[in-house]
C-alpha cells in the first residue's frame, strides 16, 4: 500500500521512500509512500525522477495506481533496484505546477458555469495548460463566451482558497453540492471522500492536485467551444 502524499499535500516535489515491490517485467516499482500523482480525474500522470544511493537515477516514465497501490514505471536499462532500497523521487515540478493550474481554472469555470448558468458538467480532461470540459449547457453560444471567460478571470482574481478534506463517506453524502456533482455514482467500498473546495464558488469529490490560492491560477482564456449536440455543450479553455 503506498502513502498518498500529494493526497494532502500537492506541493511536495521531492521525497524519500522505501521500495516495497519491483516487477521486472515492466520495470515497475511501488513505494511506501510516493508525491507522484498516478492519474485520473482527467488528470494526466506526473513524470520525473527516482534516485538510488548507489548515484543511479531513473526516469519515471509513467506512473499508474493499481488497487492501494501506486507503480513507478523506471525508463532507461539500468538494472532495477531491489525491494527495500531506499530512494529519492523528484517530479517534474513546471508541468506538475502547470498541471495543478490547470486543474484549479476547471473547477473555476464548472464552479461559474454552474452558478451563472445552472449547467452541470458532464466530463473533461486535462493536459498541461489546456483543458477542455463538457456540460449539459442548452444556451451555450458564442456570444455567450466572451461573458463566460471574464466571469472566470473575475473569480481567480478574487483569490479564493482551495480547501482540500478527506471526509467519511456518510458525511460527503450528506453534502447538497456533492450529490449534485453525482457523488452517488462513487463504487459501495469506498468509506472516504476527498474533497476539493474552491470557498465560495465549487465544491466536489475530486482526486487530483490543486493550487492552494485561485490568485494562482493565472488568466484563463477560453479559446473554443463546440456544439455535441442540442444540450451537450464543449468548452476548451487554457491558462497563461
Ligand atoms: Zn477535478
Amino acid at each position: 500500500m503506498t502513502e498518498l502524499i500529494y493526497q494532502t499535500d500537492s506541493y511536495i516535489n521531492e521525497f524519500n521512500a522505501t521500495i516495497t515491490a519491483v516487477d521486472s517485467e515492466t520495470r515497475a516499482v511501488v513505494l511506501d509512500q510516493s508525491a507522484f500523482y498516478p492519474g485520473g480525474g482527467g488528470q494526466p500522470n506526473d513524470t520525473g525522477t527516482l534516485s538510488v544511493d548507489n548515484g543511479t537515477e531513473y526516469p519515471v516514465t509513467k506512473v499508474k495506481k493499481q488497487g492501494a497501490d501506486v507503480l513507478h514505471f523506471l525508463g532507461g536499462d539500468e538494472p532495477l533496484p531491489q525491494v527495500g532500497a531506499q530512494v529519492h523521487g523528484q517530479i517534474d515540478w513546471d508541468k506538475r505546477y502547470l498541471l495543478m493550474r490547470t486543474h484549479t481554472a476547471m473547477h473555476v469555470l464548472c464552479g461559474t458555469v454552474f452558478r451563472d448558468y445552472g449547467a452541470l458538467v458532464t466530463g473533461g480532461n486535462m493536459e498541461p495548460g489546456k483543458g477542455r470540459m463538457d456540460f449539459e449547457f442548452e444556451r451555450l453560444q458564442g456570444e455567450l463566451v466572451g461573458e463566460i471567460e471574464a466571469a472566470v478571470n473575475k473569480e481567480a482574481e478574487a483569490g479564493h482558497d482551495v480547501r482540500v478534506k478527506i471526509l467519511p463517506r456518510e458525511e460527503a453524502f450528506q453534502i447538497p453540492d456533492l450529490i449534485r456533482t453525482k457523488i452517488n455514482l462513487l463504487p459501495e467500498g469506498i468509506t472516504e471522500v476527498r474533497t476539493v473546495e474552491i470557498v465560495g464558488l465549487d465544491l466536489q469529490a475530486d482526486g487530483g492536485t490543486h493550487v492552494k490560492n485561485t490568485s494562482e491560477v493565472g488568466t484563463i482564456k477560453v479559446v473554443n467551444y463546440k456544439s455535441k449536440g442540442a444540450i451537450n455543450k464543449r468548452i476548451y479553455i487554457e491558462v497563461v
